[in-house]
C-alpha cells in the first residue's frame, strides 16, 4: 500500500489502530474455515462513527476496497477481502449504549460481542436475554445478524435478523443513516410501520454499508430451563415430529443430531429445550413433548450421565459448540448450513452422510429448528487437519458437494463463501440478479464495499 495512504489512515484512527505489518496482516488474510488465504493491504480499527466516515471518504477518493469485520467467525471467509484493500475491524466500537427494559431492546455498537452482551444482561438485567448463537463467544452480534444468523431463541421468536428494531449505517458514499423508529425519534423500539430499509443491509455481506449501531430485541428470561432427550433410528420420522412440535409450539429450542463416532452417537438424537416461568408451566410443557414422542414410540433417554453432559453442552448461553466441532491437530473446521424446507430433510440427511464418506470424513449432522418449524438449518460439519493439503482439499470438495446438494433439493446455502455465492447467483431469477446489481450500484457507485461478494456480471 502507498505510504501516503497508510499515513492518512493512521492519522484518522491513531497509529496504534492501523497496521500494514505482514505479521498482523497474516491474521486477517484467513479464517478457520476451508477458504484459501487472500491478500490484505492493511487493517484499520475505528472507534467512532466520524472515523468510519473519514475512512469511507478516503476509500472513495483512492478507490480503496473496504471489508468490514466483526470477529471473522463465519468459516466462509466473508470478512477476508477478495480484491485486496483494507479490513475495517469493528471491535473497538464496543459500547452497550442503552437498555430499554419496558420496550425490551438494547442499542449496541457494531463491535459488541455475544459474550459482552450476555454478561452485561446477566449482571444488570437478569430477567432479560438475547438470542445467542452457538458460535464462539467473541462473535459479534452485528456480524451474526448481517448473515441472518440464528440463536437459542430462534425456534420461538425468529432468526436473529428478524429481531432487529433498527440500525445506524454509514453508507458507502459516507452519509450516516438511521433506520427504523430511531430515524424519527430517540426511541429504537420498532422497525414498523416505515418502509423496511433494513433489507438493504441484511444478508448483503457488508457490500452495501457499514453498520455502526443496532437496536436488538430482548426477551424474557424464564426461571426454569431444562432439556429432554429422545432417540430414534428413523430419518423419515423427522418431518413428522417437527410438525408435531410446531403444532403445540411450546419449545424454546430443538436440536436433532447424529455423528459417526463414538458408535452409540450414530442414532438420531432429539434435544428438546423447554423453559417456563414457574415449575408448573415447565412441567406441563415437558409432559406435552413427552406425549409426542410416546405417540411415535420414540424412546426417551433418562440416563442421568448423558443428560448431565448434554446440559453442559446445550444449556449454556452460548452452548459450548467447541465440543461438537472435533477440532483436530493442525486446526480446521468447516460447517455449511443448509436452509431447507421440512419435507426434504430425509434426503438431505442421507445424502449428507454419503458426501462425508465420499470425501473420507466422519459424518456429523445437526438440525436447528427455524421459526415455528417452517424450515430448518441442517449443518454438515467437516473437521480437517489444515496441515494436510489433501485433507484441506477434501474439505473444500465436501463443502462444494454439500452446497450443490442443498441447492438441488430446493434449499439455500447459508453464509455462502464465494463459490457458493456463485452457485446461488447462477440459479437465481435473472431479474432478481439484476436488481441486486442495481441496488449495489446505487448504494456503492465506486464498488468499494467488500467487492467481489454477491457480484453480478
Ligand atoms: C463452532 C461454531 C459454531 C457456530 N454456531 C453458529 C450458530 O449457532 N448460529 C449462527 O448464526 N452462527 C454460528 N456460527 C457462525 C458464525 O460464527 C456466527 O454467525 C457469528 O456470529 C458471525 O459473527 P462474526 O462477528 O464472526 O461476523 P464476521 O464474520 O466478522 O462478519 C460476517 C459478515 O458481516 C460483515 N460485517 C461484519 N460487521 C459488519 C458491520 N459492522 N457492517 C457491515 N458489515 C459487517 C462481514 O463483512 C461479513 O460479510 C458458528 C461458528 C462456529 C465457528
Amino acid at each position: 500500500m502507498k505510504a501516503e495512504l497508510s499515513k492518512a489512515l493512521a492519522e484518522i484512527v491513531g497509529s496504534d489502530y492501523f497496521s500494514d505489518r505482514p505479521e498482523e496482516l497474516y491474521l486477517y488474510s484467513r479464517d478457520p474455515g476451508a477458504q484459501l488465504p487472500r491478500k490484505v493491504d492493511g487493517v484499520v480499527m475505528p472507534r467512532t462513527v466520524d472515523e468510519v466516515q473519514r475512512i469511507v471518504a478516503l476509500a472513495n477518493r483512492e478507490k480503496l476496497a473496504l471489508t468490514p469485520m466483526g470477529a471473522g467467525l463465519t468459516l466462509s471467509a466473508l470478512n477476508v477481502p477478495l480484491k485486496g484493500g483494507i479490513v475495517l475491524d469493528m471491535k473497538r466500537m464496543d459500547s452497550i449504549l442503552e437498555v430499554n427494559k419496558a420496550s425490551r431492546y438494547v442499542l449496541i455498537e457494531a463491535g459488541v460481542t455475544q459474550a459482552a452482551l450476555s454478561a452485561y444482561l446477566e449482571k444488570n438485567h437478569p430477567r432479560l436475554q438475547h438470542s445467542t448463537p452457538e458460535s464462539p463467544p467473541t462473535a459479534t452480534i452485528v456480524g451474526n445478524i448481517l448473515i441472518h444468523g440464528h440463536g437459542h431463541l430462534t425456534p420461538r421468536y425468529g432468526v436473529n435478523s428478524q429481531m432487529v428494531n433498527g440500525m445506524e449505517v454509514v453508507l458507502p458514499t459516507g452519509e450516516v443513516c438511521q433506520l427504523g423508529s430511531g430515524s424519527i425519534s430517540p426511541n429504537w423500539f420498532s422497525r414498523d410501520p416505515l418502509p423496511d430499509l433494513m433489507g438493504l443491509f441484511l444478508g448483503w455481506l457488508g457490500t452495501t454499508g457499514i453498520v455502526t449501531k443496532l437496536s436488538l430485541q430482548l426477551f424474557p428470561k424464564p426461571a426454569f430451563r431444562d432439556l429432554l432427550l429422545f432417540v430414534s433410528d428413523s430419518v423419515e420420522l423427522i418431518p413428522e415430529l417437527i410438525a408435531e412440535f410446531s403444532q403445540i409450539n411450546l419449545l424454546e429450542n430443538c436440536f436433532i443430531i447424529t455423528q459417526e463416532k463414538p458408535r452409540w452417537a450414530q442414532r438420531i438424537y432429539y434435544i428438546i429445550v423447554v423453559s417456563g416461568e414457574s415449575q408448573e408451566e415447565f412441567e406441563v410443557k415437558k409432559k406435552m413433548h413427552e406425549g409426542i414422542f410416546e405417540k411415535y414410540k420414540v424412546e426417551p433417554v433418562a440416563e442421568e450421565k448423558a443428560l448431565a453432559a448434554l446440559r453442559e453442552r446445550f444449556l449454556g448461553v452460548p452452548p459450548f459448540a467447541a465440543t461438537a466441532a472435533d477440532f483436530r491437530k493442525g486446526g480446521g473446521f468447516e460447517y455449511t448450513g443448509a436452509i431447507l424446507p421440512i419435507e426434504v430433510i430425509p434426503e438431505a440427511w442421507r445424502k449428507g452422510i454419503e458426501i462425508a464418506h465420499k470425501q473420507d470424513f466422519l459424518y456429523q449432522l445437526g438440525i436447528q429448528l427455524l421459526p415455528n418449524g417452517h424450515s430448518v438449518m441442517l449443518a454438515y460439519s467437516y473437521a480437517f487437519n489444515r496441515a494436510q493439503a489433501d485433507e484441506f482439499e477434501r474439505a473444500r470438495k465436501a463443502l462444494d458437494d454439500t452446497n450443490r446438494l442443498t441447492l438441488g433439493l430446493g434449499g439455500v446455502a447459508w453464509k455462502p463463501e464465494l463459490p457458493a455465492q456463485k452457485l446461488i447467483l447462477e440459479r437465481m431469477d435473472a431479474n432478481t440478479r439484476q436488481l441486486i446489481k442495481r441496488v449495489k450500484k446505487m448504494l456503492d457507485p465506486n464498488d468499494i464495499m467488500n467487492p467481489g461478494n454477491w457480484e453480478v456480471a
